[in-house]
């Protein structure tokens, strides 16, 4: 356990504020009442800097930090930007911990991703499977990354007595996702191609990999409830997975996303792109006994999620 309540007026760093998760915790702190929110965006503060980060840090000594910045990215863009990924990730991550660190800021909420677990991973995944077998490849330089950041977490916290938690959640989707096709995760894609072809009345959605992999998909507000329902609990250690428990093949995704959007041509699997890992269904139970459970369903998720893309990245 950490030592103090949060108080409604403490400051809390959103690093990464501007991103999908960060924007959506920002969303749910001030609606919890949060008034003191320590915002940078990539202008004003360069987390690749060491200095510039340390610095920062020791300037502004927030109380608590969420670090929702990373590289981030679907299949293709982890396959195909795999130095950027292990090198912008691992830099965000030591300069962001041992900054705080050295700063005395004692409270930090590192965010990874399920991605850390096996390929071939027992599922549900349970917080204790991490580094029981290999990763997957396609995903491998980031999740090499992200398994440092739990390490560097777990290991300040032996040494140097402070209360630094990991959460891992699943894929998540909802405003500012990035539907750009090349580097987009699968659900914004779908949402984007699916419109697409409504409008240009085309016949056919083409989808990537068999359809046979299974994902499970949380809404990123309910990602962001998780995590500030972790820093009011005062969760001080450990790995904390983040999702709904639920999982659908990608051809069920692609179906629910053509009914949302209302396009109604067939399905086409190009098997040239990678399916990825088969399954990554995360195990929720521990986050569910501190009292935490996803509430947004599948479906309404993703009508609000179009509602957003119709609204802000259409074009
Ligand atoms: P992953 O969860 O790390 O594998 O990342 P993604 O969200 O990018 O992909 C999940 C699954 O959806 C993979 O099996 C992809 O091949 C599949 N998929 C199907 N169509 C698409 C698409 O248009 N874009 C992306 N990114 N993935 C797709």
């Amino acid at each position: 356990m950490a030592n103090l309540k949060i108080d409604k007026s403490d400051k809390i760093y959103v690093a990464g504020h501007n991103g999908m998760v960060g924007s959506a915790l920002v969303r749910g702190l001030q609606k919890r009442g949060y008034s003191n929110l320590l915002l940078r965006t990539r202008k004003e503060l360069d987390l690749l800097n060491q200095g510039s980060v340390f610095s920062f840090l020791q300037k502004e000594n927030p109380r608590y930090i969420f670090l929702a910045a990373a590289k981030v990215g679907g299949i293709n863009a982890n396959n195909t930007f795999r130095g950027q990924f292990i090198y912008e990730n691992l830099a965000i991550e030591t300069n962001i911990i041992h900054g705080a660190y050295l700063a005395g800021i004692k409270e930090l909420n590192f965010l990874g991703s399920s991605c850390i677990y096996p390929r071939d991973c027992e599922q549900p995944m349970k917080e204790e499977y991490l580094l029981t077998g290999p990763l997957e490849p396609t995903n491998e330089p980031y999740a090499i990354s992200k398994i440092a950041g739990i390490k560097m977490c777990e290991s300040y916290n032996r040494q140097y007595s402070t209360h630094y938690v990991s959460s891992m959640p699943t894929n998540l989707y909802g405003p500012n996702d990035n539907y750009d096709l090349n580097t987009s995760h699968v659900l914004p894609a779908l949402i984007s191609k699916a419109h697409q072809a409504k409008v240009q009345e085309d016949k056919q959605l083409v989808v990537w990999g068999s359809g046979k992999p299974m994902r499970e998909f949380l809404y990123v507000d309910d990602a962001a409830d998780a995590l500030i329902h972790m820093m009011e609990n005062n969760l001080a250690e450990g790995i904390f997975n983040i999702g709904t428990g639920e999982e659908v093949t990608i051809r069920e995704l692609a179906e629910i996303v053509m009914a949302v959007v209302g396009f109604k041509g067939e399905i086409v699997f190009d098997t040239n792109k990678p399916d990825g890992t088969p399954r990554k269904l995360l195990s929720v139970e521990k986050l569910k006994k501190l009292g935490w459970q996803a509430q947004t369903k599948l479906k309404e998720g993703i009508e609000k999620s179009y509602q957003d893309y119709l609204e802000n990245h259409e074009n």
